[in-house]
């Protein structure tokens, strides 16, 4: 069956679980509960295509920063074994084709349901089930509702003035056209510099006339030094399916590479700068993983900002240029810490042209292009890379209604209160995967989806052992799990980007409260097994 039709609606329109989402999520869970647990599952998706992420993200440089042999399922040696990645960081299609592989692969089609949107989710106390109610106004009911609606699906289109008045065409990058959008010959105009606008400048730089791109915020960003992998690499990732698998999950990030116990203050100048200079030409996320103190010591993480701040500096030809490329306002990493394919030698190109929003804030959005304080840019085509309405955004957007019909967005109005990430008091039988309170964001992803899924279907499964029809976080345990993940992000300098989107800085209103847990994933994923260990722990069950 081909994954872009609409699988059918069984009969029934009631099931033990019902999934929103099929991303790398939904897709896992899918497959534990119906296939681990033999739950009758029924998966909901909005999009008319697997992949979530990899659907919707189509624009120009749409690639994984993860490393194409982690940035996948571990669950199935396998799956793996058959599995060949083409390049380091695979492009968004050859990452599709992988999604859609592992649903045909597993059967899990015939139980998923495309083209449609949960606008509404309401538990019912007397039955303890979820009533849940999609765009077209079907209704099923569940015992157990599991969100795997993703933590970036949200788009966020800035509400700048005057985009109705734009006399050109206009795009966000989480939803870019399936059919692509022909660049040839236009004049560009590209806003946001975060790690999808990094990706994405250098490539509309080729394809366009000119580009202009608008800065809110300067980044640091490492080369991603992409590249075909090799028969050797292939073989090697194909001898040590286990070793990858054990190293990622007992790793803070899901990576598998270990930090070294080595702080940035304890070496000698030139010792560091030779490191920061091996890691550099490396390439990739683990530039962050130089020296074990970068994200927790102003000092250590100075010597890394500063070494990037310098790198910037000589790559770009124009001193001005490169001065406003230089970030000044947050350290390196602190905010989601962008990888690039020459981004910074982009600017050096007689083609592109940057406007520094801080100096030269924009006005509005005219017919003829965008307008700034200094003047109009005049543009054919505006595309916004201005990320997502990160984590609480999808969650809302399922207008959940727990007990006694209060909303979910009413109970975290001033920033989200979960017990682990996985449940919200007042919402039972509510599971969230990767939501805030969790690792999620600040990891490799595949390696937190696949360890929620996990405690999920092993948590349904206690469920069933016992005869339980209901498990509500308790609100004791989740205001101590609250102060801990405030605890954890304190100890790191991450709360201190005032600009990032970790802290929902991005999106006008939204409470300024750090959301992921920063307190590592192996050590998050302990917690969670002496939860479950210790009889659910802080969850009621009945
Ligand atoms: C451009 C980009 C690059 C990324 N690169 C990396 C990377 O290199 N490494 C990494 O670890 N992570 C990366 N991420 C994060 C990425 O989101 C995760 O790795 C992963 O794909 C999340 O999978 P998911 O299934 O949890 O959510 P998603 O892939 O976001 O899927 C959620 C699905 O839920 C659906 N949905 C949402 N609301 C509803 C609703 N109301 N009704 C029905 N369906 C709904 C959406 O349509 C979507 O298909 C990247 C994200 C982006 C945007």
């Amino acid at each position: 069956m081909s994954v872009s039709q609409n699988a059918g609606a069984k009969a029934s329109s009631h099931f033990d679980a019902v999934i929103v989402g099929a991303g790398f999520s939904g897709l896992y869970q899918l497959h534990l509960l119906r296939d681990k647990l033999g739950r009758s599952v029924r998966v909901l998706e909005a999009a008319g295509g697997i992949g979530g992420t990899w659907y919707w993200n189509r624009y120009p440089g749409a690639r994984c920063d993860s490393e194409s042999h982690y940035y996948c399922y571990s669950f199935s040696r396998e799956l793996q074994q058959e599995w060949r990645w083409s390049e380091r960081y695979p492009e968004h299609p050859e990452i599709r084709r992988y999604l859609n592989y592992v649903a045909e692969r597993f059967n899990l089609l015939p139980d998923i349901q495309l083209n449609t949107k949960v606008m509404r989710a309401d538990f019912n106390d007397e039955s303890n089930r979820w009533v849940i109610q999609t765009e077209s106004g079907e209704q099923f009911e569940a015992t157990y509702l599991v969100t795997a609606v993703g933590c970036l699906s949200t788009a966020n289109v800035p509400n700048i003035a005057g985009l109705d008045d734009f006399g050109g065409d206009w795009y966000h990058t989480g939803h870019w056209p399936h059919e692509g959008v022909n660049l040839a010959g236009k004049r560009v105009g590209l806003v946001g510099t975060g790690s999808t606008g990094i990706q994405a400048t250098p490539v509309i730089a080729e394809q366009a006339e000119h580009l202009t791109v608008f800065q809110r915020t300067a980044n640091y960003s490492v080369p991603a030094r992409n590249r075909p992998l090799d028969d050797a690499m292939q073989a090697w990732i194909a001898g040590n399916h286990d070793e990858i698998r054990l190293q990622a999950r007992r790793t803070t990030n899901g990576h598998p590479f270990d930090i070294p116990e080595l702080s940035a203050l304890d070496v000698s100048d030139a010792e560091r700068a030779a490191l920061y200079e091996a890691a550099w030409e490396r390439g990739g996320l683990r530039f962050r993983a130089t020296f074990k103190d970068l994200i927790t010591n102003r000092e250590a993480n100075e010597t890394a900002s500063e070494f990037i701040r310098d790198k910037i500096r000589s790559i770009v030809k124009d001193p001005a240029t490169a001065e406003k490329l230089v970030p000044h306002d947050h350290l390196y990493a602190t905010k989601r810490p962008p990888i690039d394919t020459n981004y910074f030698e982009t600017f050096n190109r007689d083609n592109v042209a940057l406007v520094d929003l801080k100096a030269d804030p924009i006005d509005r959005i005219v017919k003829e292009g965008i307008r700034t304080q200094a003047g109009t840019h005049p543009l054919d085509v505006i595309v916004f890379a201005t990320g997502f309405d990160a984590l609480t955004g999808p969650l809302f957007g399922l207008n959940v209604h727990g007990s006694d019909g209060v909303a979910l967005k009413d109970v975290w109005a001033d920033g989200p209160r979960t017990y682990l990430g996985l449940q919200t008091p007042g919402f039972p039988n509510l599971f969230t995967i990767t939501g805030p309170g969790s690792p999620s964001v600040l990891t490799n992803m595949p390696v937190a989806i696949e360890q929620h899924a996990e405690w999920i279907a092993d948590c349904i499964a206690h469920m069933r052992d016992k005869g339980a029809s209901r498990i509500e976080a308790t609100r004791e345990a989740t205001e101590k799990w609250v102060a801990h993940v405030n605890e954890a992000a304190e100890a790191t300098l991450l709360p201190m980007a005032s600009s990032s989107w970790y802290l929902g800085a991005n999106v006008p209103g939204k409470p300024k409260v750090f959301m992921p847990y920063a307190g590592g994933l192996a050590h998050y994923r302990q917690i969670c097994a002496d939860v479950a260990a210790n009889h659910y722990d802080g969850f009621a069950i009945s």
